[in-house]
């Protein structure tokens, strides 16, 4: 995948330090985002994004990478089952599953709108209203449930929600710095979330009800700045298979900026997107297999990092 340069910053667009600068991939590399910021994050404080970010992705996509390896080679680093909790009719118990069988399974969190929206109170940590299972691949629910003699799947993931939720608001503001400039920003919300952990991100990011939008299928991140001056940014994480579009209020616009710039102006007067951007991962344009349903949500507060989002996928 070639990177795709969208902007030369020569600031950190988080600490504002002009002092030993990296690159900043705007949507992780996990992700297939080819977008980069160049300059634009000090080394400090790509630190502590990149720990997130990776905790993240290392848990919400692992399986999906080791399908995709298996797919693309047969010679793969990665194993060819997956360990799976299952219920019989005996109990529960842990199999391993092949992953041809198995496929791919992303778990992505369902979240309440932005609490500056519902006004509501901001806590530490985030809901979750429960999970969108997204598939690729595999054999459906049925056959698997028949050929592994199991009555019912219960698939566990482990990442912070609140992590993901950090990870939506840097894509988001990435996206911000890169077609409107942060000069512009008179007010950035997200900034301080997104590097301390003890600052409340539920404020800023949730699910885009709301306001209705819905991103195409192959839309990433969309830019809108509203009536009010304020930078909103819709991100649609897996289209191809039906993912959520999720929002989140990044800051506020100059009002230089707006009479300057004719793109913000549209965006402020009639919500014209100042930018969209798409993404192009073939991998994803695999057909998803239904035959999973979800049936529980869950709600969670994880500021012990150590709790599990538990749930079951019933087979139709
Ligand atoms: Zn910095």
């Amino acid at each position: 995948m070639d990177d795709k340069v969208i902007g030369r910053i020569n600031q950190c667009i988080y600490c504002g330090s002009k002092t030993d600068l990296t690159d900043e991939h705007v949507i992780p590399y996990g992700l297939n985002g080819p977008y980069v910021l160049e300059n634009a994050s000090c080394t400090t404080c790509n630190k502590a994004t990149s720990k997130f970010e990776q905790d993240v992705l290392r848990k919400l996509l692992f399986y999906l990478r080791a399908y995709k390896e298996r797919y693309r080679s047969r010679k793969s680093s990665f194993p060819e089952k997956v360990p799976v909790c299952v219920r019989t009719s005996k109990g529960e118990k842990e199999i391993p599953i092949q992953i041809a069988d198995y496929g791919a399974v992303v778990l992505l969190p369902e979240f309440p709108s932005p609490k500056k929206i519902t006004g509501e109170e901001s806590r530490l940590g985030v809901e979750i209203r429960g999970l969108f299972l997204l598939r690729i691949g595999g054999i459906n629910a049925e056959q698997l449930a028949r050929k592994y003699g199991f009555i019912e799947l219960m698939l566990t993931t482990t990442y912070r929600p609140s992590d993901f939720a950090r990870m939506l608001a840097k894509i988001a503001f990435g996206f911000s710095v890169a077609s409107i400039g942060i000069s512009n920003l008179v007010q950035i919300y997200v900034q301080e979330p997104i590097l301390d952990s003890g600052v409340s991100i539920d404020r800023w990011v949730g699910d885009s009800k709301k306001y209705r939008v819905s991103l195409k299928k192959d839309t990433v991140v969309q830019i809108v700045v509203d009536s009010k001056k304020v930078v909103h940014g819709y991100i649609r994480l897996m289209g191809k298979l039906n993912g959520p579009t999720y929002h989140v209020i990044v800051g506020v616009v100059s009002l230089r900026a707006l009479l300057f710039r004719p793109s913000l102006l549209l965006s402020f007067l009639f919500r014209i997107p100042v930018s969209t951007w798409v993404v192009n991962d073939p991998t994803l344009m695999l057909k998803s297999v239904p035959g999973f349903n979800v049936s529980g949500g869950i709600s969670l507060e994880d500021r012990n990092s150590k709790k599990r989002i538990n749930f079951r996928s019933v087979d139709k």
